[in-house]
């Protein structure tokens, strides 16, 4: 069975276009309650959700790192979903999370 998802993506209504991965998940978890799943389905279900998720970009969190020899503040990007230190990667080498740089935030 194939499913055609209609939404509106801002200005432009489309009609019978492919999600993007955060309307999918959007979609996803506003209907998790209403779709009759047995567990395995349900766990089937939270892990493509989970690794939807991934999909969506996320903005890095940053970590007070004390001083740089310099005396400027330093500043440790990490992660948002796995917290390991980021470097300017599009993707976290360790948990596969899209992150979303600023313009001036590459590091
Ligand atoms: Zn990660």
């Amino acid at each position: 069975m194939r499913y055609v998802v209609s939404y509106e993506d801002g200005e432009n209504k489309t009609k019978n276009a492919t999600p993007t991965p955060a309307r999918a998940l959007e979609l996803m978890a506003s209907n998790r309650g209403a779709v009759v799943m047995d567990r395995e389905f349900g766990e089937a279900y939270d892990l493509a959700m989970h690794a939807l998720g991934k999909m969506v970009p996320k903005e890095p969190d940053y970590q007070y790192d004390g001083y740089d020899p310099e005396g400027h503040e330093a500043w440790e990007a990490r992660c948002p979903t796995c917290g390991c230190e980021l470097e300017d990667e599009g993707i976290c080498p360790q948990c596969g999370q899209a992150i979303f740089w600023r313009d001036n935030e590459i590091w």
